[in-house]
């Protein structure tokens, strides 16, 4: 659930692309607990605010607070996602030759790097944690399955797992019903709500039926910056919003 405190405050960031402004005097900013939808049409720089908060893009201007304290624009990709930021891109990268427990074991273990974590013994402890995993993403019954046997939206939850096994504060989803069927995406919607008791969320999302179906608090950039902020039916009665985005 949603908190008082901010867990991120991005002020007035600027990334340039070769002159080309992506993002321009951008401010956004996130309370702990929140599932945050991100929305805008293509190329109004929701991908890059992700890459900025990731530490994949930097910014020529503005920075990114995390916690308060910590200046994400002053640190490496890697450092961030130790800092607890959990990145998702669309297309799923799991290891398709394990079982679906082996791939959470293996990302809850690899911090000591992946070859140890391969023999590293697992826990009592840390069984219950993935166990309590399994369950969330519903794939408890396919445990034991290679991961490559999956359907396309049974190895997105995978990977959500496998990101939430390394405990992050804030996930960077991109997408994650694309491609999923009827009942996946309902699936889908109700673990991000699952997921936002604990952790705060950012989900950039084409599919308007989707995100009227499962957001409450949506951002719609628009030519590198926020547009309009609010609650999922403010937006849908905003008529910038239905001019820019929607096409009306
Ligand atoms: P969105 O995710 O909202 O569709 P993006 O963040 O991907 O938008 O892109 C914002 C703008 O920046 C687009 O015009 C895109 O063409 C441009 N852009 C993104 N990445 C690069 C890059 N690496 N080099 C040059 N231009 C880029």
């Amino acid at each position: 659930p949603t908190t008082d405190e901010t867990i991120l405050s991005v002020k007035g960031l600027e990334v340039n692309f070769d002159g080309f402004k992506a993002l321009r005097n951008l401010d956004f900013s996130l309370k702990q607990g929140e599932l945050r939808f991100l929305i805008g049409p293509n190329g109004a720089g929701k991908t890059t605010l992700l890459d900025v908060i990731c530490g994949k893009v930097k910014p020529s201007q503005g920075h990114v607070l995390f916690k308060d304290s910590i200046d994400l624009t002053k640190h490496q990709e890697h450092q961030i996602a130790q800092l607890g930021i959990g990145r998702k891109f669309q297309a799923p990268t799991v290891f398709s030759t394990l079982t679906v427990f082996e791939n959470l074991a293996l990302s809850m273990k690899q911090q000591r790097g992946l070859l140890s974590a391969l023999w590293a013994k697992t826990t009592s402890e840390q069984r219950e944690r993935l166990h309590l995993r399994l369950d969330m993403i519903g794939l408890q019954t396919k445990a034991k399955e290679r991961a490559g046997s999956l359907s396309h939206g049974e190895k997105q939850w995978l990977e959500i797992g496998m990101l939430l096994m390394q405990e992050p504060d804030l996930l960077l989803l991109d997408e994650p019903a694309a491609g999923m069927t009827d009942s996946e995406t309902e699936k889908t919607g109700e673990l991000l709500h699952e997921i936002a008791a604990n952790q705060t969320i950012i989900v950039v999302e084409h599919d308007m039926a989707f995100v009227r179906q499962f957001a409450r608090m949506v951002t719609v950039l628009h030519e590198g910056t926020v547009l309009r902020e609010g609650t999922m039916q403010e937006i849908q009665n905003d008529d910038k919003v239905a001019e820019v985005y929607l096409g009306r």
